[in-house]
Parts: C-alpha cells; sequence; structure tokens
C-alpha cells in the first residue's frame, strides 16, 4: 500500500468542550493532520473556567477566588494550537459558554453554562461546520470520553450539527484504548513525590478501538508540548520547570515504549502520554478492516 502523504485539501474540524482537550485526547493526530497539509480547526466550547490550578503562582485565578482562570487558558490554549500547527476559534466567541464543572457541581446551573446551551451552541456549530465545510469531524462518544457534562454536550452538539450540513464524511470519537492504557500504567514504576498511581478502572478506558495512530516522534513531542503550554492543567513529569508551575516531577518507568512521558492532571494520578491515539467510528463510512492508521494506507 502506498502512503498518501498529501492530505492537502483535506479539511477537518475537531470539536472540543475545555482548552487542554485538544492536546491530551487528539494532540498527536492534529499534528500529524497539520503536517501532513490537512487544513485543521479546532472548535473549543468553554473557558474551562471550573479547573484547578497546579503551581501556587495563578492558584487565585480559580473560580472561587479571581473567576480569571478562563482567561488565562485562551493563552494556554493559544500556545498549544501554535505548537500543533492548527487553527482554532471558540464557539460562539471567546466567553459565550462557561465551562460547567462535573456532574452536580453548581456551576451547572450557570446562565452561560455550556450544558444549557440549548440549540444557539448547536446553531453556532452548524455555522461552523458551513463556513469550513469539513470531510472529517474528531469528537467524543456519548459518553464524553469519561462523563463529563461539557464532553457530553460537545458530543450532542456535534453530531446534531453535522446532521443539518452536507459533505461530513465521516466523525471519529477519540477514547482511550484499554490495552494501552493498561501497559502504560504499568510501565510506571515508580511515581513522582505527592502523585499516586491509578486505582484499577480508575481511569476511563475503551475495549473498542476502531484504529489507533501511532505518533512518529514529531507528532508524539509536538503532542507533549502542547500539553506542556497548558501547564495551570498537566503537570509533566520530566523534571521540567516553568513560570506556572516551579517544581519538578520525576517519574521511574520500566517500559520507555509504553510510557515514554508521564503526566497528572491535577489529581495528581500519575499516566502516560501514550504513544498511539484510539479512535472510534462515530458515524459515516467505515475504515478499511485494517487500518491501523494512515501509515498503513488508511483514507482519511
Ligand atoms: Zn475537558
Amino acid at each position: 500500500m502506498t502512503l498518501n502523504n498529501d492530505l492537502s485539501g483535506l479539511r477537518v474540524v475537531v470539536v472540543h468542550a475545555h482548552p487542554d482537550d485538544e492536546a491530551i485526547t487528539t494532540g498527536g493526530v492534529l499534528h500529524h493532520l497539520a503536517t501532513r497539509g490537512a487544513d485543521v480547526n479546532v472548535v473549543t466550547c468553554t473557558l474551562g473556567e471550573q479547573g484547578e490550578v497546579i503551581g501556587e503562582t495563578w492558584q487565585q485565578l480559580v473560580n472561587g477566588d479571581a473567576d480569571q482562570l478562563g482567561g488565562f487558558r485562551i493563552h494556554e490554549l493559544l500556545s498549544s494550537l501554535r505548537i500543533l500547527g492548527v487553527s482554532g476559534c471558540f464557539l460562539g466567541g471567546a466567553g459565550r459558554w462557561r465551562d460547567s464543572g462535573m456532574v452536580g457541581d453548581p456551576a451547572n446551573d450557570h446562565p452561560r453554562s455550556f450544558v444549557r446551551s440549548g440549540e444557539e451552541a448547536e446553531d453556532k456549530l452548524v455555522g461552523i461546520f458551513t463556513a469550513l465545510r469539513p470531510h472529517l469531524v474528531i469528537t467524543y462518544g456519548p459518553d464524553g470520553g469519561y462523563g463529563h457534562p461539557d464532553h457530553i454536550r460537545a458530543h450532542e452538539i456535534t453530531h446534531g450539527a453535522a446532521g443539518r450540513v452536507e459533505g461530513i464524511q465521516r466523525i471519529l470519537w477519540a477514547v482511550t484504548g484499554r490495552a494501552d492504557l493498561k501497559a502504560g500504567l504499568a510501565a510506571i514504576s515508580a511515581v513522582p513525590t505527592g502523585w499516586r498511581s491509578a486505582g484499577d478502572e480508575e481511569l476511563a478506558c475503551q475495549d473498542r478501538v476502531d484504529f489507533a495512530l501511532e505518533l512518529d516522534d514529531r507528532d508524539y513531542h509536538a503532542k507533549v508540548e502542547s500539553m506542556r503550554a497548558h501547564a495551570t492543567q498537566l503537570w509533566i513529569a520530566d523534571g521540567s520547570v516553568s513560570e506556572t508551575n516551579p517544581h519538578a516531577a520525576f517519574a521511574e518507568v520500566t517500559d520507555r515504549a509504553a510510557a515514554p512521558v508521564v503526566f497528572a492532571l491535577s489529581n495528581l494520578i500519575a499516566q502516560p502520554v501514550m504513544r498511539r491515539e484510539h479512535f472510534q467510528l462515530g458515524a459515516g463510512t467505515a475504515l478499511p478492516a485494517d487500518a491501523q492508521g494512515p501509515a498503513d494506507g488508511l483514507q482519511w
């Protein structure tokens, strides 16, 4: 099978709930597609205002204090998108919808919370799809990947809007494949001081993986750097420090292939940055049965 390295003309729109989701779940594929010439746009639905903050530098920006985290995270997102080589916009413009927080969070009831975005959010996405005319759309599955209400809402409006425009050939759902996650977690032999290991089944993952994209060194590096750009949200355990988080963390790993880099969210559960990104086919034309990724001839 020949490898088609020219994806110019392919238009891709990726719908994410919060700044940092684009890096964690799809950073590798975004860089991969953009590097091969595809036109890639990331639509982010909220500013991630309900996030916690890692490191003391910007601690008082959180929603319970200054409530300025959303504005700050715009800059983290812009850095991430620049590293990945893709374009981006906020659904309805920056600040139109607010991070809803987890299930039961009082933020669910905020008048601008994304879970209450109703028809307007879908209409705005129809406008974006109409303008950008994507062939491929990427978002999450019906459970939002791990149950976050904003991720579920992103899934809903993506499928709703996709049904109202012509030309979308395929919707992919970004998931975490169970086998790779288990191997990656098993490879972490010592977590950084103050962090902890994931409990059994604590991290959401899927048995069904319709295809996995193996990240080459450049895609993997870009993904890690785009994650690092979200320093209020993500801590990379490779000894690096930043203005946001001046504390170095070190993880010990027995199998570098399964967990080349280790990171944590603000819950400080050590997780592998896996070498592959996993997807399920959400709608549209099926992938070739033997598709393992573009290197094996996958027609995006
Ligand atoms: Zn998110």
